[in-house]
């Protein structure tokens, strides 16, 4: 196994990842951190073991859209917290799936926490941690041209179909994905792909078989909440998942 080195240049670092360039133009790596911020990095820690756990559960779900059908930016695992990417021009909007009702949706609108959502809400985000990452309308979106009308409709198609194909999945393992956010980005031949990661951290999913609020938590709502057993519960989303996919692939 070619380990990708962590001295290839630092392309950019984020509040979980880092991402650096490789000898390939078309291909860069992308290091999983055990770092974990809420509240728009008010509240950190480090949590031994996330990147790792987070790592691979990505792949996983990664693999699993990429058998849907569903174009993402992975390419392959290398060793426990690296994964090898095609570069993409991220889209700078988060993509909001919600099932469930919770967090900010609850914070926001008067809608009970635990409500289920039918059809499944959509909401976009404008990505921009100084203003706090705002909730877009579509005239907003429109103004501000971060994406055509027909990028917009490939964008909620895309959401929807990540949505169903990993809500089975979750539901096959006893989880309720509960609402998730992505990030899509265009590669070099203009192809919109699911980028970024898709885990516990990005995710809430709620054990099923659980009545308790707090202890149905699998996600980093435990974080959040000063409930303690993050990784643990990353552990257990892991468990589960791995239990009905394949192996990840090894790039190279
Ligand atoms: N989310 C995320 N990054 C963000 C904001 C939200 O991954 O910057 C995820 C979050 O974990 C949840 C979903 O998107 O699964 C919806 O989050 P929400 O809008 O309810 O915000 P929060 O309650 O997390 O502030």
């Amino acid at each position: 196994m070619t380990l990708i080195p962590a001295t290839g240049r630092l392309l950019y670092e984020g509040k979980a990842k880092r991402v650096y360039a490789t000898d390939q133009d078309d291909l860069v790596a992308v290091e999983y951190k055990d770092d974990a911020t809420a509240f728009n990095a008010l509240k950190k820690a480090q949590l031994l073991g996330k990147g790792a756990l987070n790592c691979r559960i990505s792949a996983l779900l990664f693999e699993h859209l990429e058998r849907l059908g569903v174009p993402t930016h992975y390419l392959g695992l290398q060793g426990d917290h690296w994964m090898l990417v095609r570069p993409v021009r991220v889209v700078p909007v988060e993509v909001v799936v919600r099932n469930v009702a919770a967090g900010s949706l609850c914070r926001q609108m008067p809608i009970a926490a635990g409500t289920p959502l039918d059809p499944p809400l959509l909401d976009l985000y404008y990505k921009d941690d100084a203003l706090g990452d705002p909730l877009l309308s579509e005239a907003r979106l429109e103004r501000l041209q971060l994406v055509t009308p027909d990028q917009l409709e490939a964008i909620r198609d895309l959401a929807f179909r990540v949505n169903g194909g990993l809500r089975a999945l979750f539901a096959q393992v006893g989880l309720d994905l509960v609402d998730f956010k992505i990030e899509l980005g265009f590669t070099s031949t203009g192809e919109l792909v699911v980028a970024d990661e898709i885990s516990p951290d990005t995710c809430r999913l709620w054990n099923r078989s659980v009545s308790d609020v707090e202890a149905r938590i699998l996600d980093k709502d435990r974080f959040r909440q000063d409930l303690g057993g993050v990784v643990e519960a990353y552990g257990e989303v892991l468990k589960r998942v791995q239990g009905v996919c394949p192996e990840p692939r090894v790039y190279g």
